[in-house]
């Protein structure tokens, strides 16, 4: 496994409504001028499992809610039918989920480099307050901000990396098997979902 080093940057006792509070009404980069809703996260503050997308889409920025477009319903489905499938007990409220920016980008636009800087220091600081027992980094931009490799998701996907000690799997984002023409992907996501479950519920 390859991991990422970081310094300690979460303070001491450090809760998700205390990170949520210290986002505030953030203005911190660019992306706050065209939001509607910031969009922290979602589910267990105690999940063994922490999902992280990319960043919110127009349903997220609507309602402040990650994955609850028609990505969000495809993540939902993939979590629970497989989660079924190999009879493990679970249900999306079960798992976190949350995204490197907490703004939706204008038009769906991959984050800038400045801008998963400056946001991606709530993510730690969530990663640090849930201290999952696994992370599934959904799609390329999550798996080089949580891995900090710089390789395409297509190389990274299926393979285990670490985010400090907690065992991270990279795997596609759901937007891109939303996509016709990607039956194999969806094989491929589904094989490492099923990975990434089993290592945290057995
Ligand atoms: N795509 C993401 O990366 N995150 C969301 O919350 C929704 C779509």
């Amino acid at each position: 496994m390859e991991s990422r080093q970081l310094p300690d940057l979460a303070p001491a006792g450090d809760t998700l409504l205390r990170i949520l509070n210290d986002i505030g009404d953030c203005t911190r980069c660019r992306l706050h001028e065209g939001r509607n809703k910031l969009v922290f996260g979602v589910g267990d503050e105690h999940a063994p499992l922490v999902f992280v997308g990319e960043g919110p889409g127009a349903d997220e920025d609507a309602q402040g809610i990650p994955f609850i477009g028609k990505a969000g319903q495809l993540l939902t489905q993939m979590i629970e039918n497989t989660a079924k499938k190999e009879g493990i007990d679970l249900l999306r409220k079960d798992v976190y989920i949350c995204n490197v920016v907490k703004c939706r980008p204008p038009g769906n636009r991959t984050p800038e480099p400045d801008e998963l800087e400056i946001c991606g220091q709530f993510l730690y600081r969530q990663l640090m307050t849930i201290r999952p027992k696994a992370i599934c980094a959904l799609g390329g931009t999550a798996a080089k901000a949580v891995t900090g490799q710089k390789e395409g998701v297509t190389k990274l996907r299926g393979r285990w990396f670490k985010w400090r000690d907690i065992p991270v799997m990279v795997t596609y984002h759901p937007s891109y098997l939303l996509r016709p023409y990607n039956q194999e992907a969806k094989r491929e996501a589904w094989e490492d979902l099923k990975k990434v479950l089993h290592f945290v519920y057995d």
